[in-house]
């Protein structure tokens, strides 16, 4: 069932191979196609922006009023490329390997070597856009470090690289609107995916201002919708970040892929209140200059300041000599969780460690430290009320990204013939974690250069019969969409949808967060159904169908979180190693670190929806590592 299409050839070759052996569309028949984009993050506009500038008739759907709100606008610290501009040993074959070690031998060595020599075209069009990454004195682009690697390779723009990198995208796809070859469907929330004769061929959409149901109709659907992190409700990823789309098209057929790798960020402003419902993240980039520490002594009350230095354990340099705090993030988060649950964590939970930038600014001086970090740590001042350039942050680990998604082949098809998924959406290049800067070089790889040579291809090499809105497939499936809908608002119970996605949150958070073990998944998996069962019984969704609702809107959401959390258990369950950021209790080596068990697992899961209330089946792709021979990682 599985087909990855891996083009033949050394792995060097394979990307040009395919392109050469993938098939063209002529510009005077480009016209003749439409493309459904979902999306108008960075993968989203630019797919829709690049393919329509090769010619083709774009819809482009997404549930903000613009494309500068899509969430990646909230990305910080920078996107990597394989450009060696330091001249520090960086080379295409080394952020490869980086990758799929820094992935834990979890991602598919072809697709990441694609991302690693891509990266450094992402770059080019990126300037030429006018992006404004930073500049050393003398105008060159300025590069600095991010966990996992020994090398600079990380292009940024201060703390908002997503930002600039956005405002390009949306420049190329602002030209492309006026030219009248991409149309926008602002506040559209795809609600469904219509298979036609076993083809993906449309959507229903909600408008959100109305409240109407609406169909459309394409040639190919490419779903470019972000991750799922606010599974856990309390998430760096914007408030209305979720996985409908992507769930709904699983559950039309697509295959999930590993949905319970997630992952946690180690440098968050720690939960402050109760009440909270979001987490910042703080840049992973301040890890390049920041010293992580936590008090020797369990339970310390003195302040940082009057803790001497040999009672303070900078834990990240001891542990891991080579990498210091510039370890992998799953390493990093699993070290914060340890030495709080010992006791020594900071601030008025305990749940802290130290992020702490004195030697840094008595090294480069305050101005340098303010240049590159200057708006984070306004940030962290707006949050808290301190001042980082006199105390130490205070940082501590939040759900930030998700690497499973919708499981697709090397063209980025899912199992859903005519069924694109790219950027975050899919289950991505970064195995069971994801390296710092690597999710918007992903997201720009699959929308500037990846779907626009794929889906041509799909376009050119496919009998596509005429269809329209018309079609029964359409009618039948927004009747199910208006239904789903109907349900909601009938149940008029005493729940708000916060409430149950609150709950909903504490249980995957506390089950199948940081760390995992056979009995906390069990006990999850226990009380998932029970939670959904009465959120069909008990939920109130105040207003009405047909109007501006978010109450509706977020019910909607969280019905499907309420599904896919249990297969991001069951998927935990199933996986009895440890690997990344799946860490289970039960697989560690003597020191502590995760303990992959590749004779069994060196494959990627990759789920079939078998209806509701009903077990997904697994199907399994094996993982062969012939460039990046399988080693046990380590950091130190
Ligand atoms: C705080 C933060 C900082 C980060 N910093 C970095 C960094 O420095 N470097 C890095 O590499 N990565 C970073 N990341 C990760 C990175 O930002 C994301 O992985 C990436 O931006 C995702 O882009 P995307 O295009 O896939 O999705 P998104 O940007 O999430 O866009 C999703 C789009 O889909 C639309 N959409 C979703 N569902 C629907 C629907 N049902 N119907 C209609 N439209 C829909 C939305 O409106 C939106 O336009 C960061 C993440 C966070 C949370």
């Amino acid at each position: 069932m599985l087909e990855a299409r891996i083009p033949s050839g050394r792995i060097e070759q394979k990307w040009d191979n395919c392109r050469y052996e993938m098939k063209l569309v002529n510009p005077a028949n480009r016209r003749k196609h439409s493309i459904i984009v979902v999306g108008a993050g960075l993968a989203g506009a630019a797919a829709a922006a690049t393919l329509g500038q090769q010619g083709y008739h774009v819809h482009c759907f997404s549930y903000h009023d613009t494309p500068r709100r899509a969430h990646s606008i909230a990305a910080q610290g920078g996107i990597n490329s394989a450009k060696n501009y330091r001249n520090d040993g960086d080379s295409v074959m080394r952020l490869f390997k980086d990758t799929v070690k820094g992935g834990d031998f979890r991602a598919r060595e072809a697709n990441v070597y694609r991302l690693a020599e891509i990266s450094g075209n992402i770059i080019d069009q990126c300037v030429a856009q006018g992006v404004p990454f930073a500049r050393e004195y003398g105008g060159l682009l300025d590069n600095r470090s991010f966990g996992g690697v020994q090398v600079e390779r990380t292009f940024y723009a201060r703390g908002q690289t997503g930002q600039q990198l956005l405002l390009g995208a949306y420049q190329a796809l602002e030209e492309q609107i006026a030219t009248g070859r991409v149309k926008m469907h602002f506040r559209s929330e795809l609600l469904d995916v219509v298979i036609v004769n076993g083809r993906a061929r449309g959507i229903v959409t909600r408008d959100l201002v109305t409240g109407q149901l609406h169909c459309h109709a394409a040639d190919v659907v490419v779903l470019a919708t972000g991750g799922y992190s606010n599974v856990f409700y309390l998430s760096t990823n914007a408030k209305a970040s979720n996985c409908t789309a992507i769930w709904r098209a699983h559950r039309r057929g697509a295959l999930f892929g590993n949905p319970c790798f997630t992952q946690i960020h180690p440098t968050c402003i720690p939960l402050s209140s109760d009440h909270q419902s979001k987490l910042t993240l703080m840049s992973e980039s301040l890890r390049n200059d920041g010293r992580v520490w936590v008090p020797k002594k369990k339970r310390e009350n003195r302040a940082a300041k009057d803790i001497p230095e040999n009672e303070r354990d900078y834990y990240l340099e001891s542990r891991y000599p080579s990498f210091g705090n510039l370890v992998p993030r799953d390493v990093a988060s699993r070290n914060a969780k340890e030495v709080c649950d010992e006791g020594r964590g900071v601030g008025p939970h305990g749940q802290g460690v130290y992020l702490d930038f004195a030697d840094a600014i008595h090294r480069l001086g305050l101005e340098t430290v303010r240049e590159k970090y200057g708006n984070l740590f306004d940030i962290y001042q707006r949050i808290t009320g301190e001042d980082a350039y006199k105390v130490p942050m205070r940082i501590y680990p939040a759900p930030h990204y998700t690497m499973g998604g919708l499981w697709v082949d090397y063209h980025l098809m899912s199992t859903i013939p005519g069924l694109f998924v790219g950027g975050e959406a899919n289950f991505s290049d970064h195995g069971a974690n994801r390296l710092g800067a690597s999710a918007l070089m992903q997201g720009l790889a699959d929308g500037y250069f990846v779907l626009p040579a794929t889906v041509p291809d799909y376009l050119a090499s496919t009998k596509l019969d005429p269809v329209n809105t018309s079609d029964r497939a359409f009618i039948a499936t927004k009747a199910e969409v208006k239904d789903r809908i109907n349900n909601l608002l009938a149940i008029n119970g005493n729940r708000s949808p916060d409430s149950f996605h609150r709950e909903l949150g504490k249980i995957v958070w506390d089950n199948c967060g940081m760390a995992r073990s056979d009995s906390g998944l069990r006990n999850a998996l226990a009380r998932i159904p029970e939670l959904r069962e009465e959120f069909w019984r008990n939920l109130r969704v105040l207003g009405a169908g047909e109007e501006l609702n978010q109450s509706l809107e977020k019910a909607n959401r969280i019905s499907d979180f309420l599904e896919l959390a249990e297969l991001m258990c069951t998927d935990a369950l199933d996986r009895t190693e440890s690997c990344g950021g799946h860490f289970r209790l039960e697989s560690q080596t003597a020191d502590g670190e995760a303990k992959r068990d590749d004779a069994n697992f060196a494959y990627t899961a990759a789920w079939e929806w078998k209806g509701t209330d009903q077990a997904h089946a697994i199907h399994k792709e094996p993982l062969a590592f012939e460039y990046v021979p399988l080693s046990q990682r380590s950091y130190k």
